[in-house]
């Protein structure tokens, strides 16, 4: 399908994963089209693990005309193998989480990086960069995260994960240094910043176990884990009276970018796309 014809209404667009029904994306952009006046749907799809499901689904939404899609585990690596164009913040993070289809076929790019940098200066209240930070875990969001911290001009980052291997990789590809899972505690020593991004917390996973007493007081504390909102490692960061970032922050950001280029509408986010989305995980969680 020509891009002219892609472009008209109703403009389609979504969200691929599996699973995919947790996903807040569909909210998000429903929210924004409102606003907007837009005639579009954004739509999850689930679609199979395998490269190849992921292949034939993409070429099939290419071809009845969707204007493109997010993309979320397991695909993201699929979404930068499929792409015949990547943005170079993709390829530095070796993943994609956005393909813009085109006449060209799909363009990859990664707007967690961007959506974690943004939730981190809405939280720098005073401007300053954090220096020395350390980031939990190395799948995926760890990557985009320790890209968005070195950005901000962070100049020491620790990456801890369970598997140490891909803490390494992460790290030698940001120029930080690897901790053992294990060690995590006491790495944050001197830290301005600790950056929860593993699975760990999440609803329906096992508890983070950290203990943030080698913490500044003044430390940030974020969590990119979203459901639920506050999980134990931010309640502890509150208690104890550190600044934090919660999960929905970056979901917010990162989302924006695609709305902008798919529907070709302006993305705010603010404080009531973020009560809409709190209501949701709250009627969510009830039994
Ligand atoms: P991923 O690639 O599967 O990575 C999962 C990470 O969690 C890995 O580092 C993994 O360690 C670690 N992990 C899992 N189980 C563990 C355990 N029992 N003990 C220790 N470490 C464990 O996933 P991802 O895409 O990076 O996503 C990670 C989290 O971020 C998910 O909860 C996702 O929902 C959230 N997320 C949020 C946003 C947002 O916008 N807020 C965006 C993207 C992702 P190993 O390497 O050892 O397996």
């Amino acid at each position: 399908m020509a891009a002219a014809d892609r472009k008209k209404t109703p403009i389609l667009a979504g969200v691929v994963g599996w699973p995919v029904e947790h996903s807040l994306s569909p909210l998000i952009h429903t929210i924004w089209a409102r606003r907007a006046g837009v005639d579009g749907h954004y739509i999850p799809l689930a679609i199979a693990p395998a490269y190849d499901d992921f292949a034939k689904a993409m070429d099939s939404l290419r071809t009845i005309g969707f204007a493109g899609v997010n993309v979320t585990l397991p695909h993201k690596d699929h979404a930068l193998r499929y792409a015949q164009r990547a943005s170079a913040i993709a390829q530095q993070a070796g993943a994609a989480n956005m393909l813009t289809f085109d006449d060209a076929g799909a363009h990859a790019d990664n707007s967690d990086v961007a959506g974690f940098a943004a939730a981190l200066a809405g939280a720098r209240r005073d401007g300053t960069a954090p220096a020395n930070a350390v980031v939990l875990g190395a799948g995926g969001a760890a990557r985009g995260v320790a890209l968005a911290l070195q950005a901000a001009g962070a100049t020491r980052i620790l990456v801890a994960n369970r598997t140490r291997a891909k803490a390494e990789a992460v790290a030698s590809d940001i120029g930080g240094d690897a901790v053992d899972w294990p060690a995590r505690h006491d790495a944050l020593a001197g830290a301005d910043i600790l950056v929860n991004a593993t699975s760990l917390g999440m609803r329906g996973q096992p508890p983070l176990e950290i203990d943030l007493s080698a913490l500044s007081p003044k430390a940030l504390v974020a969590d990119i884990v979203y459901s639920p909102l506050e999980t134990a490692l931010l309640k502890s960061a509150r208690e104890q009276g550190r600044p934090t970032i919660d999960g929905l922050d970056m979901l917010m950001h990162q989302a924006a970018p695609g709305f902008r280029e798919w529907f070709g509408a302006d993305a705010v986010v603010d404080a009531a796309l973020r009560a809409g989305l709190v209501r949701e995980l709250e009627r969510r969680s009830r039994p």
